[in-house]
């Protein structure tokens, strides 16, 4: 027998205290606008996330063949925007993509660029011909992460063993 996922659901309903994600009537205007949807529709739809997480159907979203209905959100937050009950949808994905994390179903692609964060400080580190072009146009140099710093944070948190991240070995000499 099938048993809703009761631990999502309480997350997700203690999210918005208990009212306002009670009053998601479905009208689809977050899917109306999401640009994801509207270029994928038939893998992603967060109007149908929302009622599913909202009954703790988290089994027909954290699918492994089906990363994408969860994993596509891009974080525009339009639909947050437009949702005519306050719902901040993006905070749902959030519980529901921390759940996928747990469960080892989070897309190879994001796992990997949480790992460079880890090693770098930066999801996409800044390259040399970037940096050229920068000086070209007169742009501010970036400064550098202070990694170590970032390390000690994430490893505070727990974000490393969450993606599996191992210290490169030393390379002997
Ligand atoms: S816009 Fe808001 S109320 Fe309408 S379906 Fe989406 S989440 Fe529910
Ligand atoms: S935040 Fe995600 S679900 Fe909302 S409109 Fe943007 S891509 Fe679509």
């Amino acid at each position: 027998m099938f048993v809703p996922n009761y631990e999502v659901k309480k997350q997700i309903i203690d999210l918005h205290m208990g009212e306002k994600v009670h009053y998601c009537y479905q009208c689809g205007r977050c899917t109306d606008i999401c640009p994801v949807s509207e270029l994928e529709p038939e893998r992603y739809d967060p109007r149908t996330l929302v009622m599913q997480g909202l009954l703790g159907l988290s089994h027909m979203i954290l699918q492994p063949d089906k990363q994408f209905n969860l994993w596509g959100c891009q974080t525009c937050d339009l639909c947050d925007e437009i949702c005519p009950n306050d719902i901040v949808l993006t905070d749902i994905f959030t519980i529901l993509k921390n759940q996928s994390m747990r469960m080892g179903l989070a897309p190879e692609a994001y796992i990997s660029q949480a790992k460079m964060v880890m090693e770098t400080g930066q999801a996409i580190p800044l390259q040399d011909a970037i940096a050229r072009r920068r000086d070209k146009m007169g742009l501010p140099l970036i400064p550098k992460p202070n990694v170590k710093e970032i390390q000690k944070i994430l490893k505070a948190t727990g974000f490393d063993k969450k993606i599996g991240y191992e210290e490169p070995k030393e390379e002997k000499k």
